[in-house]
This record gives structure tokens, sequence and C-alpha cells, in this order.
């Protein structure tokens, strides 16, 4: 619900305050966790997580949530899915170039992050959404990689390689790599 994510973004740091304490918890359970099962307890999690998280953010369930990277706005609310900051079409007062009649999700993220303990974690640079992962309890994952950070190798090799372009993060889009254009793009009325 829109007016909901609204609220959660201009109460961002009430949100990180509940979030870094269910973190603890779920951090503090993992023994019992693994004696259970990981699969087993995703099922149990996941569900309620979904209802919360779609109530509260619009939350789409990517299973690698930033909320606490992005002022509590949902990054999976851009049109574009961009996570690492707004797309060059930000309109007057904030507003999506896609959806006029809503905010920029980065707008908001950004105002979100000024009122946050932790907002300057919304200029690390994200790793690109693994469409794996998408329906899967993110709560469980990131308290299982606190738990045992020796077991996010994955993820340690995914965000290596968004911080392998510091330079593009800080200038784009000039330094950004282009790609080249497929052939059917081609204006084929140029030169007639
Ligand atoms: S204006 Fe903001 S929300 Fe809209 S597409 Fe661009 S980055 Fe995404």
């Amino acid at each position: 619900m829109y007016r909901v994510r609204l609220f959660a973004t201009r109460h961002s740091r009430a949100f990180e305050w509940i979030y870094q304490r269910l973190e603890t918890v779920f951090v503090a359970l993992d023994p019992l966790f693994r004696r259970l099962g990981y699969n087993r307890v995703e099922r149990v999690v996941a569900v309620p997580e979904r209802w919360v998280k779609s109530f509260l953010f619009d939350c789409k369930m990517c299973g690698q949530c930033v909320l606490s990277s992005t002022g509590m706005a949902c990054p999976m609310n851009c049109p574009k899915q961009l996570r690492n900051g707004p797309c060059g079409g930000v309109r007057p007062g904030g507003y999506c170039e896609v959806k006029p009649q809503m905010r920029c999700v980065w707008t908001e993220a950004w105002e979100g992050a000024s009122r946050m303990k932790h907002g300057e974690r919304i200029a690390e640079v994200l790793p690109p959404v693994d469409r794996r992962l998408e329906g899967s309890s993110a709560w469980l994952r990131a308290s299982r990689e606190k738990a045992r950070p020796e077991e996010a190798a994955t993820d340690k090799a995914r965000a290596a390689l968004a911080q392998a372009f510091p330079r593009a993060r800080v200038l784009e889009p000039s330094a950004a790599p282009l790609a080249e254009e497929p052939p059917r793009a081609v204006n084929r009325g140029e030169g007639s």
C-alpha cells in the first residue's frame, strides 16, 4: 500500500531499530534453526515475512532485502528496479518519470536514510539482484549469513563484482561502460 510505504520511510529510524532487534533474535536462534533444518524453517518464516513486508514496504520478496541500506524504501518498487541510485529521469518534486503519481523510490530512500542511525549505508554499492532467491526469506538469509559469515561466499563474490566499479558508482552514467546497441536498434532511415 503506497501510503503505508511512505509512512515506513518517514519512520525509517524506528524500523531500523526493529530490524536490528529482529536480526539479533534470528542470529541467536541459528543453532535451533540448524537443528530443525533451514529448509523447514524457511516455509514457516517466509509466509509471515511476505505479509508483513508487503503491507509495510510493498515488498516483492526478492529474497535479498536491502531496506536497511535504502532508507526503508524498497528499490524493487522502482519501475526499473534500480538498486544503486536513481535514473536520470526524476521529475521536479522528486516524482518518478515512469509513474508520475509516485515519488521516486530513490527520493524516498535518500530521505529515509537521512533519518536513520546508519543512513550512510545508502552509499554502499549493492550487488545485482539474484533472481534465484525470489520468494525466499531474506530475514533468514541475512541472519544466517551474520551467524556464519564464512558460508556467505557466493554473496561475497557478487558484492566484490559490484565493488569493482567504484568510479562508475561515483561518476555514472558518464563512466559506466556502454553496451553495444543491438543491430535492430540501428536507425535504418539514417542517411536516406
Ligand atoms: S524516477 Fe526513480 S523510481 Fe522512477 S524509474 Fe527512475 S529511479 Fe526508478
